[in-house]
Parts: structure tokens; sequence; C-alpha cells
């Protein structure tokens, strides 16, 4: 562990793994808190390195990288759950680390992650664990069909994931993906979908943002509406179970729990170790945003007020949009009530986070309307 004292302040320098938009906006929410930022990233062109102080171009199991990253920073955190335990316990023999090796090695695998919920007595969609073809038939009858095959690692935004219907198909999705380690989930009939993202610090006080009701489209996150419409029981609720998931982990920075709501019940779909796509609300909605959070949390800084200033929509921005002459910025920036935040990435592909908005008014019917109607004219 780092011999630097908590808090850690303005002037000292942190370390990110991970520049992508993530690591980029805790990027300049670390800056503009007066902090120097090290992101460590393989990708030369990476969002976040390029608005960082020092972008450490090497592979996060890179030995001699890690070390200069914890031999500079007072503190490190991650952007994105894949990054190697390994990698995180290593660096914290040289300066404080968070979140924790052991939680994000939860949440990086769906079987690992599924099984600690459940354990800890936390609902979720009925599943079960696939490690070989042949238990596939016992698998499919304990959840029942339709379901979901969904890889265990590196899955993500709907990627890795196969609806079946029957045993037939779910060997065939089973091979598809190489026959790793797989988790079976029932195909749940949601209501709605909602998230929680919170903060908690080394001394176990948690701060909540509100919760977010969120829209998917192919799997991936496209409007986040906030507050969430549904009962003050139901969303009390789910603070409460994502409080109770960081409590029981030990969890030190931001995280994010994915929640959904079936017959009016709250199902646990995922635990992010890290800001999260549905919070993208907070940075103009939010006295804190999740950036500025996850700098607090990780230096040892009292967390900020989560207060919602505003009803708002959050709409992603992906890359199918850039072609015909698109986006019409114009159309989007005509509005005094519309953030726009642009991630820095240089090539648009179909179905890649190239941005997001933020709309915000005091009627969130409203806001949600000028939302869609800005969605389907960029
Ligand atoms: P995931 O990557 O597991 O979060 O899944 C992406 C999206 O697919 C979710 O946000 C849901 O919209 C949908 N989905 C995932 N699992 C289920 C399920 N068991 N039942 C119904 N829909 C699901």
């Amino acid at each position: 562990m780092s011999s630097k004292p908590l808090p850690i302040l303005p002037g000292a320098t942190l370390g990110i793994l991970g520049g992508g938009q993530l690591g980029r906006m805790f990027t300049i929410a670390a800056r503009t808190m007066g902090y120097k930022v090290m992101v460590l990233d393989p990708d030369f062109a990476s969002p976040a390195g390029k608005m960082a102080d020092v972008h450490l171009q090497a592979d996060y199991t890179d030995h001699g990288a890690l070390r200069q990253l914890g031999a500079a920073c007072a503190a490190v955190t991650t952007e994105f759950e894949n990054v190697p335990a390994a990698s995180l316990i290593e660096l914290a023999n040289h300066c404080r680390v968070s979140p924790g090796a052991d939680a994000v090695a939860i949440a990086q695998d769906r079987s690992h992650e599924k099984s600690w919920l459940r354990e800890h007595g936390f609902a979720t969609a009925p599943f079960a664990l696939v490690a070989s073809e042949a238990s596939l038939d016992a698998a499919l009858t304990a959840t029942g069909a339709p379901a979901l095959l969904k890889v265990s690692r590196f899955g993500y935004d709907g990627k890795g994931q196969a609806r079946v219907g029957t045993l037939e198909e779910a060997r065939a999705a089973y091979r598809e993906f190489g026959g790793q380690p797989c988790v079976l989930e029932g195909f749940v009939q949601l209501e709605l979908e909602i998230s929680v993202v919170l903060a908690r610090s080394d001394a176990g006080e948690c701060a909540l943002f509100p919760v977010a009701e969120n829209r998917h489209e192919n799997g991936i996150l496209d409007v986040s509406i906030v507050p969430a419409r549904v009962p003050d029981a139901l969303a009390r609720q789910a603070r409460e179970m994502a409080r109770a998931v960081a409590d029981k982990l030990g969890y030190v920075g931001v995280m994010a729990v994915e929640f959904f709501v079936a017959g009016g019940q709250l199902m646990i779909n995922e635990i992010a170790p890290r800001p999260h796509n549905s919070g993208h609300y907070t940075l103009d909605a939010c006295v804190t945003d999740q950036f500025e959070q996850q700098v607090r949390a990780l230096c040892g800084l009292p967390l900020g007020d989560t207060r919602l200033l505003s009803p708002v929509a959050m709409v992603n921005i992906l890359g199918d949009r850039w072609h015909d002459g698109g986006p019409h910025w114009d159309a989007l920036l005509a509005h005094d009530n519309i953030k726009l935040h642009l991630y820095g990435k240089e090539a648009a592909r179909p179905g890649r986070k190239m941005g997001h908005f933020n709309v915000l008014d005091a009627d969130l019917p409203a806001a949600l309307a000028l939302a869609e109607k800005m969605r389907a004219a960029l």
C-alpha cells in the first residue's frame, strides 16, 4: 500500500486501467479537480489517453508498465471489469487500489457473479452454470425454455449471448461459443429494466444516485430515464439491494447494479465494478456526477451529494449514425436544455458508443419526448 495518507488531495497523480469513454470522463473529472492522471491502455488512440497527463501505451499485464503506474500514482482505479485481477493485486503492492481485485474478479465472470448473488440471497433470473455440453440438458430443465446462453467471460452489450428454445439450439450455441464456460438463464418477461449507481467509501459510507429506468436496443443501452417511473417502494428496494451488494462485497469505489423488473419483483441482472453508462445522466443532472464520485471514493474524500437537480433523459449515440451526412449536431445543439458529450473516438462503427446527450426538463415526459425526437433527428 502507498504511504500516501488519506485523503489524497489535488496535485497528486491518479491512475486508471483502461482508456475508453469511462476512463476519459474519470480523467476529465480528476483533472478538473486538480489531479494529474496517468492512463494505462494499449490503444494509442484511446479516448482517455488523449485527455490524460500521461498515457502509458502498454498491455494491462505488462509488469514494467504496472510498476511505472504504481510508482507514479497515489491511487489507481479501473474503468472496465476485464482488467486482470492479478494486475490489480500487483499494483496494490505499490499504491492504493480501488475497487479491490476480489470484487472485480466476481463481476468479470458471469458464472462467479450469478453464484455469488445466489449464495448471498439476492434474487436473479433462474440460471444454471454450464461447464460442458453434457450439462446443457440439466441446465435447460432447471431454467425452462426459452433461455439465454451467455458466455461467462468477456461478453458485453448483448454480445456472447444466444436465445435458445430447445436442447439442440443450446448445443449449437454452446459450440458456436467454442465450448467455453457459460451461464444459461431463463428468459424473463421484463416489465422494465432499472439500475442504481452508487459509491462506497473505505469507511463503508454509501452514497446512492437516483434510480434510472433503462431501455435497451439490440442488447445495448439506448435511453435512460430519471427518475425511473416505478413505485417509490420499488425504487427504495432497488437502492437497498444495491447498497447490500456493495456492503457484502466490501466494495470501495463506484459501482452499478442492473435490475430486471418482472411481475413487480426485482432481480439483479449484473454488477459493474465501475461507473456505468446508465449513470451518464449524473454528468448534467446531479450535484455530483459519477466520475467525480469515483475520484472522491478513490482518494478517500467525503462522498459528494447525489441529489437530482432536474429530471433527465439520456440517449446513447452509437456509431450507426455516422452515415448519410449525419449526425446532425446542429439540430441537437439548437436546444438550450440538451448537453452533448462526445468521446473523441475516431472510427465510428455500428454499435460503438461514440457519445451521449442529456435532455433536462422540469417535466420528465417533456424531457423524454424531446430526447426521442432528437434521437430520431440525429
Ligand atoms: P446482459 O448483457 O446480460 O445485461 O443482457 C443485455 C440485455 O439483454 C439486458 O439488458 C436485457 O434487456 C436482455 N436480457 C438479458 N438477460 C435476459 C433474461 N434472462 N431475460 C430477458 N431479457 C434478458
